[in-house]
């Protein structure tokens, strides 16, 4: 970070502090000067923004027995120099004292009036002791002092480096300082505890005025170590007169508050949760016989240890609550069963998404990052922040570079890319994410990478089981991960979470279409069936829409219902897979203003986390039988990017044109069977409808399960209504749609007259393309063959009419980007006609091109691209084949046929 007085060079002192270092260290003293990228905070440290500023410096001395660090400056020697004035400054300060003298100091004031009416975490306790009863009365444990004041925490640090991990060498520490503290502060070895020798003098007492709150009682939960007992919830009485942590220690079964060790903070850092636990016998471990020791040790709490991210032994208590900064009263927060399930959903990264949702039950980490306008909840930098310190690992270090700043390159060629690493707490490599893609935003490039790393997280944690190689190397290209150097971390994690629900669910899938005539073979494999209510609408969702629903979930067994999570107003991205399978496919297939409802297995975990009554769901569901349901319904759909920027440009709509394109050359050449490769929900069958044409047969073919319900839907209804004459389509005898890859063949669609495939070879790798180009033109032979796809050199106009969407980048030029997220390769006019012509050559057919949107011989050409191959052979007669790999999804036949 820049400091306001950054550039000024240091004050200059009258001997040269550099000189003064060099005569007493000699070469003992290193300077290291690092090179800064002037940067912007953004809450991530260890990321440099860059901008194109000048390079800063800053300069680290280390001399034998410390180092320090200057200020940051332009220029080198202004660094070197403040590093030495730093250095001359520590070495003559009369504060730097003796660390062990200062934890007397220290202690000494604690214990001080002053210090007694100061709304300080630790005074709070010295208040409340006042209170304690019998011979305990206005002893403050010293287990809490290093907890609530880091102060003198830190200086037990400083003396010995290692205590972070000792908390019990610490309480030593602090006993052993307190004993030349014995004219005011009274040690009790016994009691762990300190107490002043004098009272307070009553003009400091009522100094300090605390509310009076007669009975409160706070919810806690009991967690206990045998990880074959359920958490319990437990009530405390913490009224005025009763010290908290008493009452905690009643419940341990402790003594008194000294016998109790508290843990970090969990979840936020600044949430005052703790695990509260008795501790061992003999808080000095190392004089306590072994056996005893690995007794105590024999306790390990798992869930505990496992929230906490240190080893907790026996039970514990669960708890929010505590003195803060700035008050005077106790702080506390109910905490209930759901509070310790939605820590540990916390500690995932889907979990972390699903809480910042608030939708434990609705809401899945999506697979894709696609732009910050279509992301939802917390973003995908933020949630790695997140996980990082949930596991107490080192913030994750983001590195990005550009390829940008060269003299020679416009400003809109910049583009990004995000290195990504995570460290485990002994500095070992976890995660390396070199991103391949490069991004025209620096954001961009940062959360696809962070994006990246948590699928990686996510799914290693979702299938633990799975034999540790499987891990290496088998994570695509551009990410290393190494999960021998996650798994200390992890060491619960199968244990606390027993079932994750997840992973087994997604892998189900749904396809029962309700209204459609489809063979009802898969509803047998389909987990759920589901309704959907209202009138048909024409605004049915595509993939990369943004939908908005409202739904609620519900935990039902026979007529009870208990109800778990509510959301009025729910958005997310089709296709995105940001919300559970189930209620993608049901969404994607409903219209606006249409309900739905749906019933699924229950996730086990996942609905303690939910907003349920636990104490209800937990008596539901003993009884068994339960299963969840959702009710859903479409209130709004805004469309995808693509489409955004189409219509901003064309009237009529690009799409419209490519469908009058086609009716253009089923009209000129008779055609009276139609093959749609790559039908998608069927917006060019459904459309051609609309038209007179001689069209008699039409089949539809696609790969995703998820589109062709949709498409089932729509065309039932149109050829339906047809039977009554009032539409334009009377010719249509049969219509068919089949489930399967166009590089495949199917007899089904053999020898048509016209094929089209419009928009859809993108979507493809370019290897398969290419076998679609070569199977269509010498297995499938159509007659006609229309081929469509984004022309690349149109996309600087696409891009620069669409109106922004994010706020945030009103001054940059858009990038040329891909039309579409699941677009895999956009070709110039070049690449389409080589392609295209290279296939026409090798299975003999003419091929002539075209487009739509922009004019023809204008640059940069059509916005889409159009190939139409014509077959110059008949047909050979002999075409009898029977293969028939593809899936019917619906198959209708005109009651006039
Ligand atoms: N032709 C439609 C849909 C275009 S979207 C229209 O113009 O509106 C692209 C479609 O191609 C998607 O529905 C996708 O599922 C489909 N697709 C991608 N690869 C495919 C393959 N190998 N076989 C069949 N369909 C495929
Ligand atoms: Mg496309």
């Amino acid at each position: 970070m820049v400091t306001g007085d950054s550039s000024l060079p240091p004050k200059k002192l009258a001997v040269n502090p550099k000189t003064i270092i060099h005569q007493r260290f000699g070469d003992k003293a290193h300077y290291n000067i690092e090179e800064i990228q002037e940067s912007v905070s953004n809450g991530c440290p260890g990321l440099a923004i860059s901008q194109k500023g000048p390079c800063l410096y800053r300069c680290r001395l280390q001399l034998p027995e410390f180092f320090v660090m200057s200020e940051i400056f332009k220029r080198k020697k202004d660094a070197m120099q403040s590093a030495a004035e730093k250095a001359v400054e520590k070495l003559s300060d009369p504060l730097v004292e003796d660390p062990s003298d200062q934890l007397v100091a220290r202690l000494s004031y604690l214990f001080s009036n002053e210090f007694y009416s100061t709304c300080h975490p630790l005074s709070g306790h010295f208040r409340a002791a006042l209170q304690r009863e019998g011979c305990v009365n206005g002893f403050v444990p010293v287990t809490l002092m290093p907890i609530y004041d880091s102060k003198l925490f830190n200086l037990c640090k400083s003396i010995k480096p290692d205590v972070e991990s000792k908390p019990l060498e610490v309480t030593w520490m602090i006993m052993d300082a307190a004993t030349r503290l014995s004219d005011t502060v009274f040690a009790s070895k016994e009691l762990l505890s300190l107490r002043r020798t004098s009272p307070y003098p009553p003009e400091v007492l009522q100094s300090v005025e605390v509310s009076c709150k007669q009975e409160t009682y706070v919810k806690v939960i009991r967690v206990p170590y045998s990880t074959a007992k359920i958490i319990e919830p437990l009530t405390l009485d913490v009224s005025s007169n009763n010290y908290y942590m008493d009452a905690i220690a009643r419940e341990l079964g402790a003594a008194d508050a000294s016998k109790v060790l508290l843990s970090r903070c969990i979840g936020k850092a600044s949430s005052e949760t703790r695990l509260y636990i008795h501790g061992p016998k003999s808080f000095q471990l190392d004089l306590m016989p072994e056996r005893e020791v690995k007794d105590h040790q024999a306790y390990l709490n798992a869930r505990a240890s496992y929230l906490s991210g240190q080893d907790i032994y026996g039970d514990a208590i669960l708890a929010t609550i505590g003195y803060m900064w700035k008050s005077c009263d106790l702080f506390h927060e109910h905490v209930s069963s759901r509070t310790y399930y939605r820590l540990l959903l916390n500690k995932i990264p889907t979990g972390i998404y699903k809480l910042s949702r608030e939708a434990v039950l609705a809401a899945e980490l999506p697979e894709k990052f696609v732009a910050r306008s279509s992301w939802r909840g917390l973003l995908p930098r933020d949630i790695l922040c997140t996980f990082c310190r949930q596991h107490q690992l080192p913030e994750p270090v983001f590195s990005s570079t550009t390829n940008g700043g060269t003299k020679d390159m416009r400003a809109s060629d910049e583009t990004f890319r995000c290195e990504v690493k995570i460290f485990s707490k002994h500095q070992d490599l976890i995660i390396h994410c070199h991103q391949g893609e490069s991004f025209k935003k620096q954001s961009d490039a940062i959360q696809n990478a962070s994006l990246k790393v948590l699928s990686c997280l996510n799914n290693y944690l979702m299938n633990l089981n799975r034999p540790q190689e499987k891990w290496t190397n088998g994570n695509g290209l551009d990410l290393d991960f190494y999960p021998e150097h996650i798994s200390k971390e992890l060491q619960f994690f199968s244990l606390v979470h027993k079932s994750w629900p997840g992973i087994e669910a997604n892998t189900k899938r749904l396809l029962a279409v309700n209204g459609t005539n489809q063979s009802n073979s898969e509803l047998a494999d389909t987990i759920c069936s589901y309704n959907i209510d209202g009138p048909d609408s024409e605004n049915i969702p595509s993939s990369g829409c943004l939908v908005c629903v409202c739904y609620s979930v519900f935990l039902v067994k026979e007529g009870d219902k208990e109800l778990l999570e509510k959301n009025d107003e729910f958005e997310f991205e089709l296709g995105s897979e940001a919300v559970i399978p189930d209620l993608e496919a049901v969404v994607a297939q409903m219209g606006v203003g249409q309900s739905a409802h749906f019933r699924v297995e229950v996730p086990q975990e996942l609905i303690f986390a939910a907003n349920g009554d636990p104490t209800r769901i937990l008596s539901l569901l003993s009884s068994g039988g339960c299963s969840l349901e959702f009710h859903t319904t479409l209130l709004r759909v805004t469309e995808p990017l693509e489409d955004r920027m189409e219509k901003a440009l064309f009237s009529p709509s690009l799409s419209k044109q490519r469908v009058q394109y086609a009716v253009q050359h089923i009209r000129e050449s008779c055609a009276t069977f139609l093959v749609d490769f790559g039908c998608g929900s069927g917006s060019l069958l459904d459309s051609l409808l609309d038209y007179p044409t001689s069209l008699e047969r039409i089949v539809g073919v696609d790969i995703s399960y998820k589109a062709l319900p949709r498409a089932a839907k729509t065309l039932h209804s149109k050829l339906s209504q047809n039977s009554t004459g009032s539409v334009q389509c009377s010719g249509i005898k049969s219509a068919l749609l089949l489930e399967g890859s166009i590089t495949t063949f199917d007899s089904r669609v053999y020898g048509c007259d016209i094929g089209t495939c419009l928009e859809v070879i993108e979507h493809m790798e370019e290897d398969d393309a290419t076998l679609f180009g070569h199977v269509v033109l010498s297995s499938f032979c159509p007659k006609i063959l229309i081929v469509s796809t984004p022309n690349y050199e149109y996309n600087v106009i696409l891009q620069r009419s669409t109106p922004e969407e994010d706020g945030e980048d009103k001054n940059q030029t858009k990038p040329c980007k891909f039309r579409n997220f699941d677009h895999k390769f956009e070709w110039t006019r070049k690449q389409f006609t080589t392609w295209a012509s290279e296939l026409a050559g090798k299975h003999n057919y003419s091929v002539e091109f075209s487009g739509v949107g922009g004019v023809e011989g204008v640059e940069p050409g059509f916005a889409s691209q159009i190939a139409v191959f014509r077959r110059v052979w008949d047909l050979p007669k002999n075409g009898n084949f029977s293969d028939s790999p593809y899936k019917v999804i619906w198959d209708w036949r005109s009651c006039n046929a």
